[in-house]
């Protein structure tokens, strides 16, 4: 496994975050700012910028990461819900480490409104 950005919040949050779920070389953490009632993102150890890298994963590692969100969001109770991939700037990713959003139960929408206000004036 590749070592950890010195620089990295999610390569942190890895090494030491408070993990909701984790199976070798991911975690699962909850949002800081929710925008649905359960919000958790899926944290792989390997650092990649974002999901054009998805390449970076052997596919074995690739294969595991999906079933890792399907566990997370099972762990979490969660029957219905939605996954969540923002790729790029102009598409909403903040955090240049790839993540899963895991979105279930109501979804907040003055939080979203919120979000996408702040998206449109970046
Ligand atoms: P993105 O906008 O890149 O798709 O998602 C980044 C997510 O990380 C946002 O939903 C934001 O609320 C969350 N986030 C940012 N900083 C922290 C943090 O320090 N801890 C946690 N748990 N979540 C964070
Ligand atoms: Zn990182």
């Amino acid at each position: 496994m590749p070592s950890p950005r010195e620089d990295c919040l999610f390569c942190k949050l890895v090494a030491d975050g408070e993990h909701v779920a984790s199976a070798e070389g991911f975690v699962a953490i909850r949002d800081i700012n929710p925008l649905s009632e359960t919000h958790l993102l899926v944290l792989p150890e390997r650092h990649v910028d974002t999901f054009k890298e998805v390449d970076a994963f052997p596919d074995e590692e690739a294969g595991r990461m999906l079933r890792f969100v399907a566990d997370t969001a099972r762990q979490a109770g969660l029957d219905n819900y939605r996954v969540l991939v923002n790729v790029g700037p102009a598409a909403g990713q903040t955090v240049f480490h790839l993540h899963w959003h895991v979105l279930g139960g109501r979804p907040d929408a003055a939080r979203i409104a919120s979000a996408l206000a702040a998206e449109e004036a970046a």
